[in-house]
């Protein structure tokens, strides 16, 4: 068993001041190899060019992953697990992972697919960091400005939530290992304690405040927390549970082995029509080729399928068709199986 990968996963309303604190992560990255994950689509692909133009070198391109197609939270099957495994399985793996989601994002869901059995063996939650806008908190607006935010809301097809902002900064400070409290030397100083207790009070035992500058944070008190937050669901309560409308997603997996597949494209489609069916988030899997010398890899997210042949059998190896398939829990096995073993 190797250590898994911590990930911490940073959220705040759009100008709460992620990007500065994440800026700041990199610049004192200390040799600590990095990857970010970036979902403020907000301000597409700003955030991006601000960790970019950082010009340093433990800041590689590749290390930057931008997820634009609209909130992370409702896009966990489709983007984000397909992309933090695309960071898991390159060449040399980080050291840390850091996930900033858009501001609108709900903590919990995205906690939730850390659980995903590809992803809970090899990656843990290090923690939650909620940055929060201390001077718009203490006027009551929550962000900056509501107006950008409104706009981001609307710019989105994906969202398949509609919180207030009250309701979402509540999941956020509920989901919170760390709270960064940005922006309050905008306030004076009975405002500034006045906010500080308030959110304090509201902050789950033992999670810690910190008030920042620009987000002027040492990384040993971001990085390191380690509070494996994908098992501790429970005592992070979101008002999704409450709606009962968006449950946080188990999943689950199984294997289907088969014989050898002579025709591929027609089987093809018929992995398709089951995940369409089954409601399959994703396959994936090699299948045995009569003739061919390389394993056929098959990878797929929901019905769309991809294929291609990976490396020549082994000379000890069984020539078999063999396909994980996952996806939210109650799949209806027997019926996958017999679709795919036809
Ligand atoms: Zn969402």
């Amino acid at each position: 068993m190797t250590q898994k990968i911590p990930a911490t996963i940073v959220t705040g309303f759009l100008g709460a001041g992620k990007t500065s604190l994440l800026r700041h992560l990199v610049a004192h990255a200390a040799g600590r190899r990095l990857a970010f994950v970036i979902n403020e689509f907000g301000t597409l692909g700003i955030d991006r060019e601000l960790l970019l133009g950082c010009g340093m070198a433990a800041c590689c391109e590749d290390d930057i992953v931008e997820l634009a197609n609209g909130c992370i939270c409702c896009t966990v099957a489709e983007d984000f697990l397909p992309t933090l495994q695309g960071i898991l399985e390159r060449g040399e793996a980080p050291d840390h992972i850091v996930i900033e989601t858009s501001g609108l994002a709900l903590p919990q869901p995205l906690v939730q697919a850390f659980n995903w059995p590809e992803v809970k063996s090899r990656v843990s939650v290090d923690g939650v960091i909620v940055v929060i806008d201390a001077a718009a908190v203490a006027a009551g607006r929550f962000a900056e400005d509501p107006a950008a935010v409104a706009a981001q809301r609307a710019a989105d097809p994906s969202l398949g939530h509609d919180n207030p902002l009250e309701e979402v900064f509540a999941d956020q400070l509920a989901c919170a290992d760390l709270v960064i409290l940005n922006k309050s030397d905008l306030l004076d100083a009975a405002a500034r304690a006045a906010t500080r207790a308030a959110i304090a009070a509201r902050l789950r035992p033992a999670v810690k405040l910190i008030e920042a500058e620009h987000g002027r944070i040492a990384p040993p008190l971001l990085l390191g927390l380690g509070a494996a937050a994908e098992e501790d669901l429970a005592n992070r309560p979101s008002h999704l549970d409450a709606a009962g409308e968006h449950d946080h997603d188990d999943f689950e997996s199984f294997v289907v082995e088969r014989g050898p597949v002579a025709d591929t494209a027609g089987f093809l489609r018929k992995l398709a029509a089951a995940a369409t069916a089954h409601d399959i988030l994703r396959l994936k899997g090699f299948l045995a080729v009569p003739g061919k010398e390389l394993r056929q890899v098959v990878q797929g997210v929901g019905a769309r399928l991809d294929h291609y042949f990976d490396r020549p059998w082994g000379a000890d190896e069984a020539r078999r068709s063999r396909l994980v398939v996952i996806g939210r829990k109650g799949l209806d096995r027997a019926a996958i199986a017999a679709a795919l073993q036809a």
